[in-house]
């Protein structure tokens, strides 16, 4: 009969320490950006991006920032709104505003790059944020392929979405899609928009409220705040091909021989320019580009 006990109590012991072995990581993926978030007081709180893109994109942009289930504002924690772009003048640039994100398209160059995100840190905050969407890929005859809605939603989704402090889901380009702009594809027929996934991510980042807010605000001060860093502020600084990807700062993270990457720029005292970039496929690009690597 004790016998017996034990053994009963052996099996329940057993059966929780399963269950606690597999808590949250099977509800979903974590897939923050090293745990980078605006600062704010309460949820949800409204993020305003700003609108620097061409016509084409237009529609693309209206979808991400959406408060339906294709876009980011469906999210609990947080809305999007589009507002006029600071950066009609001064697309190849495209320098951040504080408070808020600044979205812009211009031919930046057959340079390799479809599109980037970056966002600019103090401590773990996020005080501003750029996307740049390449349309010497998009708008461009030669390359016919990203000329489409499933690549433009990917690459417009998946850059805003950087801006929030996510990260990719998967960065395996050839496996089943999950679904989510997050996730790298050849195909992204499936993977336009974001999925439940992601939204769990971001009510898991954005749980707990902040004494201060980083969101909207004007004031410019701090290094980095609302202004580029010399490096960034070169008119051909996003062109790898001609200067190099030094001026993003240090490479950190480099996933499927180099077409995911993630760079990382300190200025010092805890602030920093990260920036995620997404590479064309190699078999698209001009032979100098290709031979760069
Ligand atoms: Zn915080
Ligand atoms: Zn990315």
């Amino acid at each position: 009969m004790s016998t017996m006990f034990h053994r009963r109590l052996l099996m329940a012991l057993l059966v929780s320490l399963a269950f606690a072995a597999f808590p949250a990581s099977t509800t979903y993926a974590d897939h923050s950006w090293n745990g980078y978030h605006w600062a704010r007081t309460a949820n949800p709180f409204n993020l305003k991006l700003g609108d620097n893109v061409s016509s084409a994109w237009d529609s693309y942009l209206t979808t991400t920032a959406s408060s339906n289930a294709y876009g980011w504002g469906w999210s609990s924690v947080l809305n999007t709104s589009i507002d006029s772009g600071k950066n009609l003048s001064n697309l190849r640039k495209c320098p951040p505003t504080s408070g808020r994100v600044e979205v812009c398209s211009y031919k930046y160059g057959t340079n390799g790059w479809l599109g980037l995100a970056q966002i600019w840190i103090s401590s773990s905050h996020i005080t501003q944020g750029v996307v740049k969407l390449n349309d010497s890929y998009f708008d461009n005859s030669r390359y016919p392929k990203y000329n489409t809605a499933p690549w433009r939603n990917l690459v417009m989704c998946q850059e805003v979405g950087h801006t929030f402090g996510l990260d990719h889901q998967d960065e395996t380009f050839n496996n089943p899609n999950l679904e989510t702009c997050m996730d790298y594809t050849n195909d992204p027929s499936t993977n336009q928009y974001p999925n439940q996934h992601d939204y769990d991510q971001l009510a898991a980042i954005y749980a707990h409220p902040d004494s201060t807010t980083t969101v909207g605000q004007t004031v410019q001060s701090g290094p980095g705040k609302g202004k580029l860093p010399p490096s960034l502020t070169d008119p051909d600084s996003d062109d790898p091909v001609q200067l190099g990807t030094a001026q993003w700062g240090k490479l950190i993270r480099s996933t499927n021989n180099g077409r995911t990457e993630l760079y990382e720029l300190d200025l010092g005292r805890g602030h920093k320019v990260l920036t995620h970039v997404i590479w064309a496929d190699p078999e698209d690009l001009p032979a100098p580009a290709r031979g760069r690597r």
